[in-house]
């Protein structure tokens, strides 16, 4: 679960992310772990919300992952691992978050 800002009027939402098979083995997209490292996750578009002109339709901004979990195998269970609940603002992100053009 992911904390995403909307581009249009700053509202913050909390997202589901999730690693997709398919797009792994088809697309060659790196595994979740790998994207929140390299700071390259993304949500798309933010959710729904009323009294917002544009911000509907432009890429969210991800500010930082709050819950990360990861399913053991091993153990047949869902594990929490905070190692992975940081910050995945890219850079030019937070230049734009500090001087908004809109
Ligand atoms: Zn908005």
């Amino acid at each position: 679960m992911i904390e995403i800002q909307c581009q249009g009027c700053g509202k913050h939402f909390l997202a589901e992310v999730h690693s997709d098979r398919i797009k792994r083995i088809i697309f060659k997209e790196p595994d979740l772990k790998e994207q929140i490292k390299t700071k390259e996750v993304s949500y798309g578009d933010p959710p729904f919300h009323e009294d917002c002109d544009s911000g509907l339709t432009m890429t969210a901004i991800p500010l930082k992952v709050i819950e990360f979990w990861e399913y053991d195998w091993e153990k047949f269970e869902w594990k929490r691992n905070k190692e992975f609940e940081i910050d995945v603002t890219p850079d030019f992100w937070k230049e734009w978050l500090e001087n908004p053009q809109i």
